[in-house]
C-alpha cells in the first residue's frame, strides 16, 4: 500500500485548495512546495485578485463561479480569515467590445443581476472614472476582491487540520508510475509514493506535466500601486468598484479600490512589459487621478497562458491516476476554491460533476 493516498505538488492557489479538499475527505495527503507558504515567486501574490460573475470569457464559467463564491464563504467561516471583499464591479468598454458583449451574454444566459451604465452615469456614480462619450459598462453587485495570500493560508490551515502532511522548501524533481500502479515522487529531500498525484505547479507546469505538445507559455506581468492625486477617499472600497476596461485592439486594464494602506492597484490584463510610463499614459484619459498619482509599489507576477486563454484541468493523457492543473491564463485565482474541489474529485474518482469540458488537455494536440 502506498504511504499516501495522494500527493499534491505545488501548494499555491490551486494545490493548496486541492490538499484542503482531499484531506477534508479523509484521504492521507502529502503536499510538497518548493518555497514557503504564500510566497511571491509564482502567480498568487500581490494582495488582491478580481472575482466577478458576469464572465466575458465564456458563460460556461458562471456555474463554477457560483460554487466558487459558496466555497470561499465556507472557507471564511471554517478558518475565521477574511477572504472576500464585495465592492461591485464594472466591465467597461465600447458597446461592441469583448468585455462588454461577453459580460452581457453571461449575465443574460445565467440571469445575473446587472445594470448597464452609459459614460455619464459611470462618472456620476464613480467620479474617478472619466469615460469618453459612447463608452458603456455592465455593473454587477457581486463582484469584488479575493485576497490570495490569505486564501492560500486558509486552505493550508484546513489541510493541516485534517492531518495533511505539508513539506515546504522541498522541490519535486521528478515522478514516475511504477509497475505496481503506485506513483513514486522524487524530491530534493526524499522519495515518496502515493496512489494518486495532483500536479498544480503553476508557472513550472511545462516540465512537471510531461505532456508533449501542451502549449503553455509563461509571461511576467507587472502590478502597480499608486496613491491617487487628491487622495484615496474616492477610491474607498464602499465607493469604488473593481473594474476591467477594454480600450480596444485586445487591450484591457483592470484595477481595484484602495487597500487598507490607501494604495490603489492597477494592471494590464495579459499585456506583458508595461512599464510605469506606459501605465500612466494609458490611464491618463480614463483615470487621471491614478495616472497622476504617486507610485508606491510595483511587483512582477507570472502568468501561465494557453493559446485560447482557457484553463488546463484534467487527467494526464497517459496516466489516469495523475491529475494536471494549470488554471491561470491570468484569470484563475477566483476559481481556486472550486478548482480544489474539482481536483479532489478527479484524484479520487477520475471524474467530476462540475462542467470542465472547456479545460480538457486533449483540446490541444497533446501526446
Ligand atoms: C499579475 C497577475 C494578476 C492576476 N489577476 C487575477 C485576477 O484578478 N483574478 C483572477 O481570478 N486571477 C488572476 N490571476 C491568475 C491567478 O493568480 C492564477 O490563476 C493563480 O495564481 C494560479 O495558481 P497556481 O496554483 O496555478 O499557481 P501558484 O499559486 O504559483 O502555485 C504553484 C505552486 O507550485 C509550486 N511548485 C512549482 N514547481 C514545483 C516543484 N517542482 N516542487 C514543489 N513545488 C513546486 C510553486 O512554488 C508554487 O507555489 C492573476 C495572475 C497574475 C500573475
Amino acid at each position: 500500500m502506498s504511504a499516501f493516498d495522494a500527493i499534491v505538488v505545488g501548494l499555491g492557489g490551486m494545490g493548496g485548495a486541492a490538499a484542503a479538499h482531499l484531506a477534508a475527505r479523509g484521504h492521507r495527503v502529502l503536499g510538497v512546495e518548493q518555497f514557503q507558504p504564500a510566497h511571491s515567486e509564482g502567480s498568487s501574490h500581490g494582495k488582491s485578485r478580481v472575482i466577478r460573475l458576469a464572465y466575458f470569457e465564456d458563460p460556461a464559467y458562471v456555474p463554477l463561479l457560483r460554487r466558487s463564491y459558496e466555497l470561499w464563504r465556507r472557507l471564511e467561516r471554517d478558518t475565521g480569515r477574511r477572504l472576500l471583499q464585495i465592492t461591485g464591479g464594472l466591465m467597461i468598454g465600447a458597446p461592441d467590445s469583448e468585455v462588454v458583449t461577453g459580460s452581457l451574454r453571461s449575465a443574460r444566459e445565467h440571469d445575473l443581476d446587472h445594470e448597464m451604465l452609459d459614460a455619464a452615469e459611470i462618472h456620476r456614480r464613480f467620479p474617478p472614472f472619466t469615460p469618453p462619450p459612447g463608452v458603456v459598462a455592465l455593473y454587477e453587485h457581486d463582484a469584488g476582491v479575493v485576497f490570495p495570500e490569505e486564501a492560500i493560508r486558509a486552505h493550508l490551515d484546513v489541510a493541516v487540520k485534517h492531518a495533511a502532511e505539508l513539506r515546504f522548501d522541498e522541490r519535486v524533481e521528478d515522478w514516475r508510475v511504477l509497475p505496481s500502479g503506485s506513483i513514486e515522487v522524487r524530491t530534493s529531500h526524499s522519495r515518496y509514493d502515493c496512489g494518486r498525484l495532483v500536479l498544480a505547479p503553476g508557472a513550472w507546469a511545462a516540465s512537471l506535466f510531461k505532456i508533449d505538445g501542451l502549449p503553455l507559455e509563461v509571461e511576467p506581468q507587472m502590478l502597480y500601486w499608486f496613491v491617487p492625486a487628491g487622495g484615496a477617499a474616492q477610491f474607498a472600497p464602499n465607493r469604488f468598484p473593481i473594474y476591467i476596461w477594454d480600450i480596444g485592439n485586445g487591450v484591457q486594464f483592470y484595477g481595484f479600490p484602495a487597500d487598507d494602506e490607501q494604495r490603489v492597484k492597477v494592471a494590464f490584463f495579459r499585456s506583458a512589459k508595461i512599464d510605469e510610463a506606459s501605465m500612466r499614459g494609458a490611464l491618463e484619459p480614463y483615470l487621471p487621478a491614478l495616472a497622476r498619482g504617486r507610485r508606491v509599489d510595483a511587483v512582477s507576477c507570472k502568468y501561465t497562458l494557453t493559446p485560447d486563454r482557457h484553463f488546463v484541468i484534467g487527467l494526464h493523457p497517459h496516466h489516469p491516476n495523475v491529475v494536471v492543473a494549470s488554471p491561470c491564463s491570468g484569470h484563475g485565482y477566483k476559481f481556486a476554491s472550486v478548482i480544489g474541489e474539482i481536483l479532489a474529485d478527479l484524484a479520487t474518482s477520475g471524474a467530476t460533476g462540475h462542467p470542465i469540458g472547456l479545460f480538457a488537455p486533449s483540446r490541444f494536440s497533446v501526446n
